[in-house]
């Protein structure tokens, strides 16, 4: 069956077979480790033990990784002999971080948002920004290199599907914000995973490397500050509930009827509002969680006060906290963000009839913060 979406300059969209074959087969094994961040702080245990080093010794190298994040030669230096040795024999003598090196760095005109171009080993490239609130940071991370969900205002669905990233690959992101808070005296608190790529499709690997860098030998990050978003992979959000991950949910709304909503995000022909809906709130009862749905404003389209009312009989009885997104502009749609009286008078709707709701901050659209803009910027600028 072809299933036609609308709104993108005139064209149609059909899913892409990527995403016909990820509706199959939700989740993909993870690729062999190529990088010490790919280990697990368990696999890097029995690594070392199957060749004779002590716990002691996976606990050090975890905290060179994780915590001092690998920065000074001399950390490297002062490892003991047994220890180096094993590097050197099993991963070149280095202690490899080089999954992904910074290929570009952007910086917002009021110097709170950054962007990060990073690229990997294959020469894929991913974004990642870090966004300054007072007292507090908070980097979006990456999960895939492109994305096979096709939702039509993302600049990264409109790429397409490239590849999943490797556990590593999305630490590495996280050692690369933290790099550069450390050099300004800050400290990364705070993770999303809503930049490139959907999350639950690349479900093992994203919970693998959240796993690490929530490690308590390591970065340890608090799994309650770091939040997971997902356009609907009904089978992936249940998943994530009957394995108690102790992260937030975040899902990707935008509208809340099934016409309105597959228009925008073809994975709705797939798992529809109610079955949607259905997974939200057993996530919500079975751990006693709130769920937090994104609402991107689109000028015309999903933000009138019927469009309110709608939402909230949608949401009646979950816990749910809704927040609006401003739509960032790409080339592919031809969506504006709300005005800013539509987008007040949309929340105000949902304040009155009791939905906790926030109107996210304007944050980097002079560095293409965006998911997927600053890649395609730099593809085109390359043609
Ligand atoms: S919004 Fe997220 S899930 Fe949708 S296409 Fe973009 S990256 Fe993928």
């Amino acid at each position: 069956m072809k299933v036609e979406v609308a709104y993108v300059r005139g064209r149609s969209l059909s899913l892409s077979s990527s995403l016909k074959s990820m509706l199959l087969s939700p989740m993909d094994p993870i690729t062999p480790p190529v990088s010490l961040l790919d280990l697990r702080f368990e696999q890097m245990q029995a690594r070392l033990a199957a060749d004779g080093l002590r716990p002691i010794h996976a606990r050090t190298l975890w905290k060179v990784l994780y915590r001092e994040l690998d920065v000074a030669p001399q950390l490297r230096e002062a490892l003991s002999p047994p220890l180096a040795r094993w590097l050197r024999d099993h991963w070149g003598g280095t202690v490899n971080l080089t999954t992904a090196t910074i290929s570009e760095q952007l910086r917002s005109s009021d110097g709170m948002t950054r962007k990060l171009l990073l690229r990997l080993r294959d020469g894929q490239e991913i974004e990642t920004v870090v966004m300054g609130y007072p007292g507090r940071f908070t980097a979006c991370l990456s999960s895939q290199a492109g994305c096979a969900m096709g939702c039509v205002f993302c600049a990264t669905g409109q790429m397409g599907f490239v590849r999943h990233l490797a556990p590593g690959e999305i630490v590495s992101q996280v050692i690369a914000a933290q790099r550069l808070l450390r050099a300004e005296g800050n400290e990364l608190r705070n993770l999303v995973l809503m930049g490139m790529g959907e999350p639950l499709h690349n479900y093992d690997a994203v919970m693998q490397a959240l796993d690490s860098v929530c490690h308590s030998p390591g970065m340890c990050i608090a799994p309650s500050r770091v939040s997971v978003s997902t356009v609907g992979l009904v089978p992936a959000i249940i998943r994530f509930t009957d394995e108690r991950r102790p992260y937030s949910l975040a899902v990707s709304l935008h509208a809340a009827t099934d016409e309105e909503r597959s228009a925008l995000l073809p994975v709705n022909q797939r798992w529809p509002l109610a079955e949607l809906m259905e997974a939200c709130r057993y996530h919500s009862q079975r751990l006693s969680r709130r769920v937090f749905f994104g609402w991107t404003l689109i000028a015309g389209r999903n933000d009138s006060p019927e469009h309110a009312r709608i939402l909230v009989e949608l949401l009646r009885g979950l816990d749910a906290h809704i927040n609006l997104i401003r739509l960032n502009a790409t080339a592919g749609f031809d969506g504006s963000t709300s005005a800013d009286a539509s987008a007040d008078a949309f929340r105000n709707s949902l304040k009155a009839a009791g939905v906790p709701c926030t109107i996210r901050q304007y944050r980097g659209i002079d560095v293409a913060a965006g998911c997927g803009q600053l890649r395609a910027d730099r593809l085109e600028r390359a043609r």
